[in-house]
């Protein structure tokens, strides 16, 4: 049976020449093909960056959210910057109901929020109450509290009952 074909791309870069003998010495020396040494090489090479980049929180500016990534994955802006204390950040989406409550407790907290309402309007009227959700910002600053917060009140049942018997 005929091997499946690799699914790949060819490259051609005009690199240095140095570099490009140490990659032949390489190779060499892990009895490598210099096609699986480079592949090995770049992945390791990525992996590493990929997971630097992971830890690092970044800020897209036009939809207010925090991301591991320097692309934003909604809007696909590109070299995100590291969010500033003041930069307003998505924290959630509560449906109306639960609002209050959250609302409530960054009020407790002293912790300056802006929300935006995002009413079914369709819905809404159909229903004849006020359906909908409203998404919560707040300031960097108090990003990592807020979110503390939300997880202390919306924790789902099970991890609730264990906190009690602690
Ligand atoms: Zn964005």
């Amino acid at each position: 049976m005929a091997r499946q074909k690799k699914d790949g791309r060819f490259i051609n870069y005009y690199i240095d020449r140095g570099i490009y003998q140490r990659l032949e010495r390489y190779a060499e020396d892990k009895s490598q093909q210099m096609t699986t040494a480079l592949e090995r090489i770049l992945d390791d090479y990525l992996s590493h960056y990929e997971a630097e980049r992971a830890r690092t929180e970044r800020y897209c500016p036009n939809c207010h959210i925090l991301v591991r990534d320097t692309r934003c994955p909604r809007c696909d802006k590109k070299w995100l910057e590291e969010p500033k204390p003041n930069d307003y950040c998505f924290v959630t989406e509560r449906d109306t109901l639960w609002a209050g409550l959250f609302e409530d407790a960054l009020r407790q907290n002293a912790i300056p929020y802006l929300t935006e309402n995002t009413l079914g309007a369709g819905l809404a009227a159909k229903i004849g109450t006020a359906v909908g959700s409203v998404r919560f910002y707040v300031r960097y600053a108090y990003y990592h509290q807020s979110k503390e917060l939300e997880e202390s009140l919306f924790l789902p049942e099970g991890s609730r009952i264990e906190e009690e018997f602690e």
